[in-house]
């Protein structure tokens, strides 16, 4: 493998290509319109503009993606996360077409990208699952005797479902009907297939995953797991590994419960087995992602071992060059996502223009991000600015040098999601780990949020004042009382 194309933008394209060029490879990038004068793009050795900006119009154009690789002279495809990375069809058509398709065989990515094809798949393993239907249901009456089975209260899920969405809670019976029916219309508007299921809905879980490599000698191993539990509309915004709350007993046997999940599909490449984990320290299959992670970034800080480079090596058809028990957990990382949202107007996504754009950088600080300063923020696509993690001695170090980062990171033009990261490192809650998904409604309360916003704007005015003062030094502004003008007499 000589030449990698790199199907994907920001971050993550950028990501990819580092590691591809310290492996000696050279790499072409895909770019829309909107993304011309991008990182990723200066980065690559090459670059094909795919159209305008629309994802439709571009990053998911798998036919010309293709024509580009092999116009390049690419011998296969990296699809990062998002996209085409899921895309069992041009997994497919990669692989027809004469390149490598760097991740799983397109059967793998077909059975676990149907949530309820992957529950099939998995359930002669014997693995704990989220009680439910394994089938799709349509029929109001069968639904509302089985979700009184399960007890309420459920949640009825689209089998295609994906990025938090295609979810809802129904908590009392006579809600049911019409929570179906529109469950039902918006799986078939939103994934193209109108199929839902049941599922007990897990009071107050915590979403932990493990991560595995498989190669294609038959070899499995786990790279521990990532907590991913502050979520906002059942989507991460911080990650940690190893978690707070598991013990070496339960971590060993997710681990080995996630290698029979990846055999289950004959799993190739670098994937995610995702658990529900209740109070009791429970834990039940949800779905795996056949595909890098976005917060892949915590496992290689605690373990040192590149992600990416494995992808590739595997893709290449060599062997796990370690075994299980050459893993071992090193520290602590946590990782905030650095969205372009505002976190006190509901996390809604604030495209714009990067006025200022100050990354910290530091001992125990990655950064992976893809725009600098003076960029937009385009409105097509996820408004991930960055990932900011950092890596420690123990979870409290980490956190401390994240508290750290956060304050060193100047963003100015769009609202960010800094002052919620700061928020959360900074809670009794998360210090404890006794968290769980509904972090955001637990804690993130009004009264929390305009107390954050006052302290916000002194932070913002001491800022201001400091900025002020310094600037008047230089301008050298007569001090008043200290000048020859006249001061006024009272
Ligand atoms: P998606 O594929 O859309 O990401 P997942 O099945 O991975 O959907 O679930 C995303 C999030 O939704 C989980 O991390 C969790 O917060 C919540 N969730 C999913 N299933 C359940 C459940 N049965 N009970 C409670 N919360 C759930």
């Amino acid at each position: 493998m000589k030449k990698i194309l790199v199907a994907n933008r920001a971050e993550i394209a950028l990501r990819v290509m580092r590691t591809a060029r310290k492996m000696g490879i050279t790499t072409v990038a895909v770019f829309s319109a909107a993304d011309r004068n991008a990182p990723h793009v200066r980065f690559a050795d090459e670059a094909v503009c795919l159209g305008p900006p629309p994802s439709n119009q571009s990053y998911l154009l798998g036919d010309k993606i293709i024509q580009a690789a092999k116009k390049n002279g690419a011998d296969a495809i990296h699809p990062g996360y998002g996209f085409l990375s899921e895309n069992a069809a041009f997994a497919e058509v990669v692989e027809q077409a004469g390149l490598i398709f760097i991740g799983p065989k397109s059967r793998s990515i077909e059975i676990m990208g149907n949530k309820l094809a992957a529950k099939a798949a998995v359930k002669k393993f014997g693995i704990p699952m989220v009680p439910g239907t394994d089938e799709p249901i349509a029929d109001l009456a069968k639904a509302k005797t089985i979700a009184k089975e399960i007890g309420f209260p459920i949640l009825i899920k689209a089998a295609a479902g994906g990025g938090g969405k295609g979810m809802r809670i129904v908590e009392k019976e006579e809600d049911l009907n019409e929570q179906m029916e529109r469950a039902i219309s918006e799986a078939e508007t939103a994934f193209g297939d109108g199929s839902v299921f049941l599922e007990k809905y897990i009071s107050s879980p915590k979403h932990i995953e493990i991560q595995v490599l498989a190669d294609s000698h038959g070899n499995i191993l786990h790279l521990f797991e990532r907590e991913c539990s502050v979520q906002r509309r059942h989507q991460k915004v911080i990650e940690e590994a190893p978690s707070a709350i598991l013990t070496p007993e339960i971590r060993a046997a997710m681990g080995a419960d996630a290698i029979k999940v990846a055999a289950a599909c004959d799993y190739e490449g670098a994937g995610t087995v995702e658990f529900l984990v209740d109070e009791k320290l429970n834990y039940y299959f949800l779905e795996m992602n056949t595909r890098l992670q976005v917060e892949h970034p915590v496992t290689e800080m605690i373990t040192g071992i590149d992600l990416v480079e494995q992808q590739i090596a595997i893709a290449r058809g060599e062997s796990l060059p370690f075994r299980q028990k050459d893993l071992t957990v090193n520290g602590h990382a946590v990782e905030l996502r650095v969205y372009a949202e505002d976190p006190f107007n509901d996390f809604l996504p604030n495209a714009g223009r990067l006025k200022r754009y100050r990354p910290p950088s530091g001992k125990g600080i990655r950064l992976d991000d893809g725009y600098e300063e003076g960029m937009d923020i385009p409105i097509f696509y996820d408004p991930m600015i960055s990932k900011l993690v950092t890596h420690g001695n123990s979870r409290e170090d980490a956190t401390q040098k994240m508290l750290r980062a956060i304050e060193n990171y100047e963003i100015e033009g769009v609202a960010t999601t800094l002052p919620f990261g700061k928020f959360v490192f900074e809670h009794t809650a998360f210090f404890s780990g006794k968290f769980d998904t509904h972090f955001v409604q637990n804690h993130f309360t009004n009264e929390a949020i305009e107390k954050e916003q006052k302290e916000e704007s002194a932070v913002a005015a001491a800022l201001a004042l400091k900025l002020f003062l310094k600037e008047k030094r230089r301008l050298k502004v007569p001090e008043v009382g200290g000048s020859n003008w006249p001061t006024r007499q009272e």
